[in-house]
């Protein structure tokens, strides 16, 4: 049985013993039940938070490293880059700002995450725009064993960074390194595949619970979110970058839509970038005409680094926790769950929920609970469909874009990158 057949079947199961257990609430089967279920979910969701910091800083460092294919390029690294930086940015405004609009998650009270929001700190709530700015330096640039130990993201972000530059300018004096971190990702991937496997129990233990102690509106605001996000996120992708493309790429829609659909539907039915990037390497070549040096680097860094859909999606779902749990986030917090969600976006490897787990260290960058992606893990699945179909979209159209903008430079000796399977 497929995971998503799995996924669904445990979430229906998850409904039924829910509703089940509503009917008997003050009685020992209701506490004992709930406890069980709240160990259940609790490996679930430990396992996704331990995987965190490895699978950020493994992830970015190969990103980045592979900047290194196109240090040759000159122009075709900035323009990547300066296309994919332009794309998830208005892919983060577009999700902010629908979240906005239609208040997603406002007016409820959601006692589950209680316990979590009694420690509650933002440091960002109160602290005026100059100390914001010394805080995050003083809290961001620490020892990196430090971040690491405290599980300070944002700071193994900046290291990883760092050290995946340190890569592509040093070149092959540090390829043992490369080599060794390039390893350490697949076997951080392999675990992560593992705690996949746990999905469906995770996902009936959150379902039971919240539907046994949470008011029902809940469940009807949770699929009012999903339905926004997957409309903001066919916007994005139907009408924001197409209408880029056709502006910066000279390239009509349709013809872009009719070159690219294989690897869309690929990207939709296996939620991962990363398993449809030889098919998305392959349909921008033959079908859109890009020329092959350049997909071989745009749409493999691409596939790691340019996900729009999952950036609009961590910002959405950001402001839809903070207003489950009736908290307003100011100007100041907003803008960091912006940068937080580019982040984690870029940090999100292209395989199925993958941005679920980066989601963690969103809500943590303005002091909201890890524990509040409960929530969201029962829609998840549903969700990185589109989302993973937009993020392919994105890459392919950024390689349209990369070749009109590089006719005039000369990529010819540089090698031919295969396209194989990811
Ligand atoms: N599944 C997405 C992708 O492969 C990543 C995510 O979970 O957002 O692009």
């Amino acid at each position: 049985m497929s995971l998503n057949t799995q996924i669904f079947i445990a979430a229906l199961l998850g409904v039924v013993v829910g509703c089940v257990l509503r009917l008997y609430p003050d009685t020992t089967l209701f506490s004992n039940s709930i406890y069980g279920l709240s160990i259940m979910s609790s490996i679930f969701i430990g396992c996704l938070k331990m995987l965190l910091v490895p699978l950020i800083f493994t992830s970015i460092v190969v990103g980045v490293a592979s900047l290194e294919s196109g240090k040759q390029l000159g122009k075709v690294w900035k323009v990547t880059l300066m296309c994919s930086f332009t794309t998830m940015s208005l892919s983060l405004i577009l999700g902010l700002t629908c979240a906005h609009i239609f208040e997603v998650g406002k007016g409820m009270d959601v006692t589950l995450f209680k316990h979590a929001m009694d420690q509650y700190h933002s440091p960002a709530q109160s602290l005026d725009t100059s100390s914001f700015i010394t805080n995050f330096i003083q809290n961001t640039l620490i020892n990196p064993f430090k971040a690491f130990s405290d599980g300070n993201v944002l700071s193994v972000v900046v290291f990883a960074m760092l050290i995946g530059l340190a890569l592509v300018y040093g070149g092959k004096k540090f390829q043992n390194i490369r080599t060794f971190n390039e390893e350490f990702f697949n076997l951080v991937m392999m675990v992560v595949s593992w705690v996949m496997k746990l999905a469906p129990f995770g996902i009936f233990a959150l379902l039971a619970k919240l539907i046994a102690k949470e008011d029902l509106s809940v469940l009807s605001r949770l699929a009012e979110f999903a339905a926004i996000v997957t409309g903001t996120t066919l916007f994005h992708g139907l009408i924001v970058l197409p209408l880029l493309l056709w502006i910066f790429g000279k390239m009509s829609p349709w013809k872009f839509f009719k070159g690219a659909r294989l690897a869309l539907i690929t990207a939709f039915a296996t939620s991962s970038s990363s398993a449809t990037m030889p098919l998305s390497m392959k349909c921008a070549q033959e079908n859109l005409g890009v020329r092959p040096k350049i997909t071989g680097f745009v749409i493999p860094l691409g596939s790691h680094l340019n996900m729009d859909g999952t950036a609009l999606y961590e910002a959405a779902a950001a402001l839809f926790v903070a207003n489950l749990i009736g908290l307003d986030l100011s100007l100041t917090q907003q803008i960091i769950v912006c940068l937080t969600a580019m982040i984690a976006s870029l940090g999100a490897p292209g395989i199925p929920s993958a941005g679920m787990v980066t989601m963690i260290m969103v809500l943590q960058s303005v002091g909201l609970p890890a524990e509040a992606i409960a929530i969201l893990l029962p829609i998840d699945r549903v969700l990185d469909t589109v989302r993973t179909m937009v993020n392919v979209e994105g890459d392919m159209m950024v390689s349209v874009v990369v070749d009109r903008y590089t006719k005039d430079e000369d990529v010819d000796h540089l090698p031919t990158k295969e396209v194989t399977s990811a």
